[in-house]
């Protein structure tokens, strides 16, 4: 028998590598970003032509190479950064597997120049298919300049898999943020093409952030800084009103690097819980720092993703950080249960001077501390969090509760009172947890009922909050137990032409749009809506059809019947404009307040604004 095995080509090795490594042009401009971050650079400037095709150009001012390491570098396996396997354990570089420069020179043009902070002259090298071409010195500034041409010209296969330049050049920038995100001090530019898109002085993490998304953002991030002897926190949290449907803005980095790590992304929308409605996800950009002994990044070639020794002891920093921080932030209402005497205040700016101390702040406060262990729960989102939700009903009911609970302002304020008083009171009194005495509420503009509370004003949006009611109520009615809702006979039914597809899916969907209320029967060439939600305040015809948009929609988390409830309770909701009688909004508040998650309609709008005395206080300084 001849022998077959063989040792393959170096090249040839290297371009197999390569397929792990680089798998687009992002790829590249990643692995020559993070080589210029490990290069103690502080100016890295990035050039990409055809979203990276046609040439990829970083340049740094960083250490540089000495001639002989220039040469190095394209090996396989040279890298400076580790020397044994124990470094793996306290790797603190970007790079360490040596790959990435002989991956790229094996499947592009690369010239590369260089010059050692040591040396004089620098040194230029052109490498074509992973082999030296030409070398010759060249007069530069310290630092190191690399150009990649034609990348996946020798894999054609490659390069048929690109995608559009559009998508490609997202990629590139989506790479471009997280080394920007994560290195606040160091100045990045991006150019595409000859235009330059990004220039990102060194800045605070703050304006970084800013400066990679844009200026609105600077209100919508909450920060978050905390750490314990073993893992430490800090970042920013996107404030939940403009969390977003799609993915993408979700930035996690363990010492430095991007990473994905599933669990810790359960744990933090699950610190999100009953803020958010299901399917929407909010911004973070979140940075946390462990002793590189206890993870292991080396289980993946892009080391994107890792694995912790500590996971449970990250998620229980995690979780209560954000939610206070969330809670600090006035987002979330925080509510000081251990000290019944003191007056809800968000906690004051740091920079604030307190002339006297009639405030009492609790910063440490958590007002989810009630809970059980952290992340225990998943997010579903539409029972949500306790938490959440005691907290916001306790706001409430405490200015009402008997017995001195209630403030000043529940009780003497007579300027407030509105028509809501002694008979309303009367009525819920029977059996009712919440027992009404002198309950100042009133409607602003046929739009908001307002009403206070010990520790500020309340102001609620009459038609998010009875959607948000009617939500509910519509989704208990899927439960097994549930009792399908009211329904109003049709006395003409109304027949409903439907294509064959979407006639089946309303057939199929009879038996739980009959618990809505909906009663639908088969037509010849459709439908017959035989029977309305009883409170509906639309055409058949329009429901059938949101219905059936709500079909075609994709909500990550979100049932279609959850959609579905959520369009009806939109259609059944108490308009703006209608007047209330004051046991209607009475009915409205109390109802909104046993929902569980009141301070969002369905679609993850506010329903709830509350002004904390503190605030009031201040404007009339
Ligand atoms: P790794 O980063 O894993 O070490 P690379 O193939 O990316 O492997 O780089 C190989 C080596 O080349 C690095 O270890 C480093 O010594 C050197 N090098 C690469 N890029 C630069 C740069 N921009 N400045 C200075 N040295 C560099
Ligand atoms: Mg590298």
């Amino acid at each position: 028998m001849p022998e077959v095995i063989r040792q393959l080509p170096e090249n040839v090795a290297n371009q197999i590598a390569a397929g792990e490594v680089i798998q687009r042009p992002a790829s590249a401009v990643k692995e020559l970003m993070e080589n210029a971050v490990d290069a103690g650079a502080s100016r890295i400037d990035v050039r990409v032509v055809d979203a990276g095709r046609t040439l990829i150009h970083v340049m740094d001012n960083g250490v540089g190479m000495v001639e002989a390491d220039a040469k190095r570098c394209f090996d396989r396996h040279a890298t400076s950064k580790i020397t044994s396997a124990d470094d793996l354990f306290t790797i603190v570089s970007k790079g360490f597997r040596g790959e990435a420069l002989a991956s790229i020179a094996s499947i592009a043009h690369v010239e590369l120049k260089t010059r050692h902070a040591s040396d004089e002259c620098g040194i230029q090298l052109n490498m074509e298919g992973g082999a030296l071409a030409q070398e010759t010195p060249v007069a530069m500034e310290g630092g190191t300049q690399i150009a990649v041409r034609h990348l996946f010209f020798n894999v054609p296969a490659r390069r048929n898999f690109l995608k559009s330049d559009a998508v490609e050049m997202r990629h590139v920038i989506d790479e471009f943020h997280r080394v920007a995100l994560a290195h606040e001090a160091i100045h990045f530019t991006l150019t595409r093409n000859d235009s330059e898109l990004f220039d990102l002085r060194p800045a605070t993490l703050r304006k970084r952030v800013i400066g990679v998304f844009g200026s609105k953002y600077d209100e919508r991030l909450v920060p978050v800084d905390e750490s314990t002897d073993v893992v430490g926190v800090k970042g920013f949290v996107g404030k939940p009103a403009f969390a977003r449907r799609t993915r993408g803005e979700q930035f996690l980095f363990v010492n430095q690097r991007f990473v994905k790590h599933g669990l810790i992304h359960r744990t933090i929308m699950n610190a999100y819980e009953g803020l958010l409605p299901p399917g929407q996800y909010p911004l973070y950009v979140l940075f946390l720092t462990i002793d590189p002994a206890r993870l292991d990044v080396n289980i993946h070639p892009t080391k994107t993703e890792i694995k912790f020794d500590e996971d449970q002891h990250i998620q229980s920093l995690l979780l209560p950080s954000i939610r206070r921080g969330l809670g600090k932030h006035a987002v979330a209402p925080s509510l000081d249960f251990d000290q019944e005497s003191s007056l809800n205040i968000a906690p004051l700016p740091k920079d604030r001077v307190v002339a006297e101390p009639v405030v009492q702040v609790n910063t440490d406060y958590n007002p989810f501390q009630s809970k059980a262990a952290p992340g225990g729960s998943s997010g579903g989102g539409l029972r949500p969090g306790r938490g959440q939700m005691d907290a916001w009903k306790s706001l409430y009911e405490k200015a009402w509760q008997p017995g001195g609970e209630a403030g000043p302002v529940a009780h003497e304020e007579h300027a407030m009172q509105s028509s809501a008083s002694g008979e309303v009171g009367a009525q819920l009194e029977a059996g009712d947890e919440v027992v009404v005495k002198q309950r100042p509420l009133f409607q602003l503009q046929n739009k908001y009922i307002v009403t206070a509370t010990k520790s500020g004003l309340l102001v609620v949006d009459q038609h998010r909050a009875h959607q948000r009611i009617l939500y509910e109520e519509l989704v208990r009615q899927l439960e097994p137990e549930g009792t399908p809702a009211a329904t109003q006979q049709l006395l003409f039914p109304a027949a409903i032409d439907l294509n064959a597809a979407d006639q089946l899916f309303v057939l199929q969907s009879r038996d739980w749009l009959a618990k809505f209320g909906l009663l639908i029967a088969e037509h010849d060439d459709g439908i017959e809506v035989q029977g309305m939600p009883l409170e509906a305040d639309t055409t058949p015809e329009s429901l059938i059809q949101a219905i059936l948009e709500e079909r075609a929609a994709e909500v990550a988390g979100v049932s279609r019947e959850e959609r579905v409830a959520a369009r009806l309770a939109a259609s059944m909701a108490v308009r703006v404009g209608k007047a209330l009688k004051p046991e209607e909004m009475v009915d409205l508040v109390d109802r909104l307040f046993g929902c569980s998650t009141p301070a969002l309609d369905p679609f993850g709008r506010t329903v709830i604004v509350n002004f904390e005395s503190n605030e009031l206080e201040q404007r009339f300084r």
